[in-house]
């Protein structure tokens, strides 16, 4: 559910470390109902989202997001979001089952709370402790947790990581069908590309793009380009991700190449595009 999410942050800073900012100036305005954050590992995304929901004060800067300021208006922020991160505490000593039934106690909808439990596929190991779960099923327990309250927004921060394939898709089509609005943050393009209508994209602590994944994704002639071990006769390579070539060309070249069992895929180029732009295109 949810009205959406509108973010204003100007000028804002933040450091652990005296003189060692790891958030640096970052100003964005974003009005959007699905916000994703995207950037590399150690870029500044579990530090802006801890400043959002006002668990971190920033040095400097203003940040307001839905009307309220994180820092000094907290308990409106923990009526409005929900905010699950991946280092959660989690009751280890309960069995899956029981924690389930707490949490759907603790939001007066048990019934709801079980059914979304089953969706998530937590009802296979309801019978295992907590403290017993293999990486995946503890993330996907905490998932559940940000998930279960249906009157907040949920804030997910690296919800995939530890994911599987199919609790993936269970993740998401949850997202996507119960939810109209969510924060989500990945170091994957497409996890942002594909489960938000607007994006801030992360380096270094410093926002190098944000806005609408259309806008993102306007540069029609900019692929992402699939190809296994052998590099296709192409033209026009602008960033080179491993097995994920960003290329400007024509869709019927990539097409043709396609076909002609030379590369394995092709998309409208998003994320990656920026990190190109941003590096100049030498991104090792
Ligand atoms: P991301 O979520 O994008 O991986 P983080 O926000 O976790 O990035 O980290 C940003 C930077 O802040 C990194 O350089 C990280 O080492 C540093 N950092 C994160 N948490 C702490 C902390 N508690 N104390 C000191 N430095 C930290």
């Amino acid at each position: 559910m949810g009205e959406g999410i509108e973010l204003n942050l100007r000028d804002v800073w933040f450091e652990y470390t005296p003189s060692k900012p790891v958030i640096k100036g970052v100003s964005v305005s974003v009005r959007g109902e699905r916000i994703g954050i995207v950037g590399q590992n150690g870029s500044g995304k579990t530090t802006l989202l801890s400043i959002l929901m006002g668990f971190q004060r920033p040095k400097a800067g203003e940040v307001m997001i839905n009307g309220i300021n994180p820092w000094t208006e907290r308990e409106k922020i923990i009526k409005t979001f929900n905010p699950a991160f991946e280092k959660a505490r989690l009751p280890y000593a309960m069995k899956v089952g029981e924690f389930v039934k707490i949490v759907g106690r603790a939001n007066g909808d048990p019934e709801g709370t079980s059914a979304l439990a089953d969706e998530l596929g937590l009802s296979k190991f309801e019978s295992q402790k907590v403290g017993s779960l293999s990486s995946g099923q503890e993330q996907l327990l905490w998932i559940f947790s940000a998930l279960a309250d249906s009157s907040r927004i949920p804030v997910l921060d690296e919800p995939f990581v530890h994911l599987d394939l199919h609790s993936y898709v269970r993740v998401s089509s949850v997202l996507r069908r119960r939810f109209r609005s969510y924060i989500l943050t990945s170091h994957i393009p497409e996890d942002v590309e594909l489960l938000a209508d607007s994006i801030i994209v992360l380096e270094q602590g410093r926002v190098i793009w944000y806005g609408k994944v259309k806008e993102l994704q306007a540069d029609g002639e900019v692929y992402d380009v699939f190809i296994n071990d052998t590099v296709p006769p192409l033209k026009g390579i602008l960033g080179d991700f491993g097995n994920i070539l960003v290329v400007r060309t024509e869709g019927e070249t990539l097409k043709r190449l396609m076909d002609g069992g030379k590369i394995l895929g092709y998309k409208r180029s998003g994320v990656r595009y920026v990190y190109v732009k941003a590096n100049g295109g030498n991104l090792h």
